[in-house]
C-alpha cells in the first residue's frame, strides 16, 4: 500500500465510518476478479458509500491524493472493467450499497433508481405499478443499473425497446472534480448542448460516477407467446423476423441459435429437451407480448408461423403450451455458454455488423477460422435482429491446457480483422475494458480515438476515474 493510499483510506475511515471502508482482504477477496475469472487484480481497500454526498467525498480524496478509483457494481461485466490493477494502485469503490429506488411513476412512466439497485429489483418495483423496465438479460439477479448504465448495456429486448442508451432519461453522477451532475429531471426535451448523460452512458466509469439514473418504463405485459422455430440457414432466419416485423408489432425477442449450440445444452445443462423432434441446422428463439389484455398474441404469432411454413421460410415450429415451457426454450439459449464452459476451453466474440450483413457472416467468418485453425469449432448465436452475435470458437478436444491464451489471442485477431473489413464493431454489448483495449487500439479509426483521448483528459486531467480502461 502506498502513503497516498494509507492517508485516504484513514481519512475515509474518519468522514465515512467503517461501513463505508473495508480493509479485511477476505472481504474484498471475492471483488477483485472478473466474472469469468480470467482476471485477478488487487486492492488495499473497497470503498463502499451509501449516498451520493459520501461518493463526493471519496472522489474529492482521491482528487487529494491522486490515488485511482475502480467503480464497480455487480462485477458481471464481460470486459474486466470493474477489475483492479493487479498491483493494487487503485482503490475498488463498490456502488452496491447505493441500493435505494428514489421513486417509480406510471404516470410519468419513470423509475429513479440509484446506481446500485439490481436489475431484477427494479424489474418487480415497476410491476408492482403496473409497468415495466423493457430490458432483461442473464445476469439480472446481480447486475446493476450503475453497471448497466455504465456499459450500455443490451439484452434479449434490444430489438423493440433498444439499448440502456434508448431507456436513460437522465443521470445524477459525481464527476472527477468532485462536482455532481443532476439530470434526473427526465425531460423529454432538453437540447442544452451535448448530453453529459449519453457521454455518461456507455463510459465504464472513466468519466465519472454513475450515482442514480432515470429509466423509462412501459405497461406491463398482459400476456407473451414464445416459439421455438427450426430453419435452414441464418439467412432464413432473418426472412423469418422480416416477416413477422412485416405483419405484426408485437415481436421483441429474436434469438438464433445453431444446431451445434443446443447439442452442448442438451448434453451438459440437466433437465433440457430439445423443442423439435427432427434435426435442424439452425433454430430461432421468439418471444412476442402485448401489453393489451383482449390481444391473443398466441393465436396470432401460431398462425403467422403457419404461414412462414406454407411459404418455405421455416422448417417446422413449436408454441410454448405455457410459462413452464417458455421459461425451458428460453433457458436452452441462457445456458449456451454455460454448456460451453462444461465443454471446454472456448473464446467469446460479442460483435456486431449490419443486419442484412449477419447471415452471410457467421457462414463465412466460421468457415475461415476453422480453416485457419484446424480442429476448432466456430460458431455464432444470439441477437440476430440486433445484427450482434456471439461468435464463439471452441478449442478441439486435443487443444493444449494452455489453448486460451497461446492460440486464442491468434484466432481473437483473425475474427477481429473479419469483423472491421465487414464495417462492424468488436464489442457490441460488452464494452472495451480492459480485455478489448489492445485490439481497440489496433483497429479504431484515429479520429475516434483522438476524441476519446481528448474527453477523457478534459473531464478527468488526473486520470482518478478508472484509468487502464476503455480509453487506449
Ligand atoms: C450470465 C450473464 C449474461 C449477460 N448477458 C448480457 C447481455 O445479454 N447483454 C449485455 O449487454 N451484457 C450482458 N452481460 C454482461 C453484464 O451483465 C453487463 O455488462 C452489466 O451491465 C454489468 O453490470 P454490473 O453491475 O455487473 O457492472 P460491473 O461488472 O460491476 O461493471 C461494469 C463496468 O461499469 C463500471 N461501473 C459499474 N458501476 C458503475 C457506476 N455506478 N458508475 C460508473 N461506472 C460504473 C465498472 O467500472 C465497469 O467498467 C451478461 C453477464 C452475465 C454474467
Amino acid at each position: 500500500m502506498t502513503d497516498a493510499e494509507a492517508q485516504l483510506i484513514e481519512k475515509a475511515g474518519r468522514k465515512l465510518g467503517p461501513k463505508a471502508v473495508i480493509t479485511d482482504p477476505k472481504e474484498i477477496e471475492p471483488w477483485i476478479s472478473d466474472w469469468r475469472g480470467r482476471v485477478h487484480g488487487a486492492s488495499p481497500a473497497m470503498l463502499a458509500p451509501a449516498s451520493t454526498d459520501e461518493v463526493v467525498a471519496i472522489v474529492r480524496l482521491a482528487a487529494e491524493h491522486r490515488v485511482p478509483l475502480v467503480p464497480q457494481g455487480g462485477n458481471t461485466g464481460m470486459a474486466a472493467g470493474a477489475t483492479p490493477p493487479a498491483d493494487g494502485s487503485a482503490i475498488l469503490l463498490s456502488m452496491r450499497r447505493m441500493n435505494r429506488i428514489r421513486s417509480v411513476s406510471a404516470e410519468n412512466r419513470l423509475a429513479i433508481a440509484e446506481a446500485g439497485v439490481i436489475l431484477a429489483t427494479l424489474h418487480e418495483a415497476a410491476h408492482d405499478v403496473g409497468m415495466r423496465f423493457p430490458l432483461t438479460l442473464g445476469a439480472r439477479g446481480s447486475c446493476t443499473i450503475g453497471g448497466l448504465t455504465s456499459t450500455n448495456a443490451g439484452g434479449t429486448q434490444v430489438l423493440k425497446f433498444g439499448t440502456m442508451r434508448a431507456l436513460v432519461a437522465g443521470i445524477e453522477a459525481v464527476l472527477p472534480d468532485g462536482s455532481v451532475h443532476n439530470g434526473l429531471s427526465g425531460l423529454k426535451k432538453d437540447n442544452r448542448g451535448y448530453s453529459l448523460d449519453q457521454l455518461l452512458i456507455g463510459a465504464e466509469g472513466t468519466l465519472g460516477l454513475v450515482t442514480a439514473v432515470a429509466l423509462r418504463l412501459v405497461p406491463a405485459i398482459a400476456a407473451r407467446a414464445v416459439a421455438w422455430i427450426g430453419v435452414d440457414s441464418p439467412a432464413k432466419a432473418l426472412e423469418l423476423l422480416r416477416f413477422l416485423e412485416a405483419r405484426t408489432g408485437s415481436i421483441e425477442g429474436f434469438e438464433l441459435v445453431p444446431q451445434d449450440s443446443l447439442d452442448l445444452v442438451l448434453r451438459h445443462v440437466p433437465g433440457t429437451r430439445a423443442p423439435l423432434a427432427g434435426a435442424h441446422k439452425w433454430h430461432a428463439l421468439v418471444e412476442a407480448t402485448t401489453a393489451d389484455p383482449a390481444s391473443d398474441v398466441a393465436a396470432e404469432l401460431e398462425s403467422l408461423l403457419a404461414a412462414a411454413m406454407q411459404q418455405g421460410i421455416i422448417g417446422d415450429a413449436v408454441l410454448a403450451a405455457n410459462e413452464t415451457q417458455a421459461e425451458a426454450f428460453w433457458k436452452l439459449r441462457d445456458a449456451i455458454s454455460e454448456a460451453e464452459r462444461a465443454e471446454g476451453q472456448t473464446l467469446a466474440h460479442d460483435i456486431s455488423v449490419a443486419v442484412a450483413d449477419m447471415p452471410a457472416f457467421i457462414t463465412e467468418a466460421a468457415a475461415k477460422v476453422e480453416a485457419a485453425f484446424p480442429g476448432v469449432v466456430a460458431s455464432g448465436f444470439g441477437h440476430l435482429g440486433d445484427g450482434n452475435i456471439h461468435f464463439h470458437v471452441r478449442a478441439g478436444s486435443h487443444a493444449a491446457p494452455d489453448w486460451y491464451d497461446a492460440e486464442g489471442k491468434k484466432i481473437t485477431r483473425l475474427v477481429d480483422d473479419l469483423v472491421t473489413a465487414a464495417g462492424g464493431s468488436i464489442s457490441a454489448e460488452h464494452g472495451i475494458g480492459q480485455l478489448k483495449r489492445a485490439e481497440f487500439a489496433r483497429l479504431a479509426q484515429p479520429g475516434r480515438i483522438h476524441a476519446l483521448r481528448a474527453i477523457k483528459q478534459a473531464l478527468d486531467p488526473l486520470g482518478i476515474m478508472n484509468p487502464g480502461k476503455l480509453v487506449p
